[in-house]
This record gives C-alpha cells, structure tokens and sequence, in this order.
C-alpha cells in the first residue's frame, strides 16, 4: 500500500472555525476567516482602499484570536 496518509484529527485546517463556530472577531459569519493583516498600518489601507472602491465603512481592529488586524463594520 503507498498510502502514507497520517492519521491525524487534530490537524483542523486553519480557514475551517471550531466546532460551535469561533470568535467573531475572526471568523465571518459565513465561516470564512477574515482577512487577516500583520499590522494596523496595512489594515488601514486596506479600510481606505475599500471606503473609496466600494464606499465600505470599515474599522481595523485587533483579534485576540489570531494576533492580527481585521476589517470589522461599524453596524455589524
Ligand atoms: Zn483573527
């Protein structure tokens, strides 16, 4: 047999939420992971960049999940 798979379940993907769904801050709510970015400098960007391409009010904030920024809405 050449099958050399692992047998492994804790190995969950890391675009897939928990079981029970996980933070919001995080995860959208259709169970996609946000948009994550490695600062709040580039998160703003990314905020403006959409405010004029798609008149989005969005605002950086920081994930106590992954350590990252996300892009949340005001109304949400
Ligand atoms: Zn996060």
């Amino acid at each position: 047999m050449a099958k050399a798979r692992r047998g492994g379940k804790r190995s969950r993907s890391p675009s897939t939420p928990p079981e029970g769904g996980g933070p919001r801050e995080h995860w959208r709510a259709d169970g996609q992971a946000k948009t994550r970015f490695p600062s709040q400098d580039e998160a703003n960007r990314s905020a403006l960049q959409l405010r004029l391409e798609e008149s989005a009010d969005l605002d950086p904030y920081r994930c106590g999940f992954c350590g990252g920024w996300h892009l949340g809405n005001r109304r949400d």
